[in-house]
């Protein structure tokens, strides 16, 4: 599977918008793309731009030494992978599976592959499919180093920055868990801060230059937490828990007296209270992560 050609040739499973990216990075870079997607039809405009469309999963698999996968979930994977025929023809080559899913999954089905002669690298695509291509993308990958480096200057054709976690198969599957983790409470508190706004006869656009700032001073708390909480030392100077619980319970208070649900910040607010009844009220917010899980 190593002569230059299949080198340069890559097979992308999956044409959501996601996968239409890679392919479309993938062309753009000069390379042989195969495309296969479950439903027809959304091969058209990768293969108008020059992949070769091809007519089963198992017929894409065979034309390239490196598979991308790139699907919903690793359930739709799985149907894809797992079927016998394609798994014959997997064989010997190496999979990059871009889908989103669990670190268990990613473990799961880097045994299976072992088993089936596969070679196997886990990724994570943490940016939208604009970025694909451009250097603002931004890939994670785990699992065999040495792997990792043979398929790299392939996949560095998407763009952006390539960064190996490390040999542990799920770790990037982790990192996204985890990172989506930020991305979607807040996504969540930003819809429920805008409910409340417009309650309070705020429109979304009047609240928008306020909300940016508020984004803006997480980044710098990021950095601060992280050593506060690989040491184990939550300072709350400026801002103690006390402090948070009381701004929280005026949030679920306005919340709730424009009977707006207020699930999210009640639970937070539980979290933090929790933390002060163990003696933690002098500490900073992310002491409560020491809590979660410890009921
Ligand atoms: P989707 O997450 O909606 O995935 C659509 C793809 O999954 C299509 O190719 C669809 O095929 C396929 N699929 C779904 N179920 C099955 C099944 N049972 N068998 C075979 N194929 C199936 O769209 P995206 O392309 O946007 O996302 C793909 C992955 O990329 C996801 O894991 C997502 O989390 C991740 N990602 C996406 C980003 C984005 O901005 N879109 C950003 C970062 C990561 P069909 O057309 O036949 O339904």
């Amino acid at each position: 599977m190593s002569t230059n050609t299949e080198q340069s040739a890559v097979t992308v499973l999956g044409l959501g918008p996601m996968g239409r990216s890679l392919a479309g990075a993938f062309l753009d870079a000069g390379m042989r793309t195969t495309v296969w997607n479950r439903t027809p039809g959304k091969d058209r405009e990768p293969a108008a731009r020059g992949a070769v469309s091809a007519r089963s999963a198992e017929e894409a698999v065979s034309a390239s030494g490196l598979i991308v996968v790139c699907v919903v979930n690793y359930d739709a994977s799985d149907a894809i992978l797992r079927r016998e025929a394609v798994t014959a023809a997997l064989k010997g080559r190496t999979v990059v599976n871009l889908t989103a899913d669990t670190p268990e999954r990613a473990r799961d089905t880097s045994k299976w592959a072992a088993e089936h002669g596969i070679r196997y690298l886990d990724g994570a695509i943490m940016t939208p499919t604009t970025t694909i291509g451009t250097p603002a993308g931004v890939f994670l990958h785990s699992g065999p180093k040495d792997l990792y480096l043979e398929h790299r200057p392939v996949l560095e054709a998407l763009g952006g920055t390539h960064t190996h976690l490390g040999e542990d198969i799920g770790r990037a599957a982790a990192y996204d868990i985890a990172l989506l983790d930020i991305f979607w409470t807040a996504m969540a508190g930003y819809a429920h801060a805008l409910a409340v706004a417009r309650a309070e006869g705020i429109s979304a656009r009047e609240l928008a230059p306020f909300a940016k700032g508020i984004g803006a001073i997480l980044p710098p708390l990021f950095e601060e937490t992280a050593e506060e909480m690989d040491q184990g030392t939550f300072s709350g100077e400026g801002n103690p828990l006390t402090s948070a619980v009381s701004s929280m319970a005026h949030i679920v208070h306005t919340s709730e007296a424009h009977g707006i649900d207020a699930g999210v910040m009640r639970a937070a607010e539980g979290q933090a209270r929790r933390a002060i009844g163990r003696g933690h009220g002098a500490d900073g917010f992310i002491r409560i992560a020491e809590f979660l899980g410890r009921r």
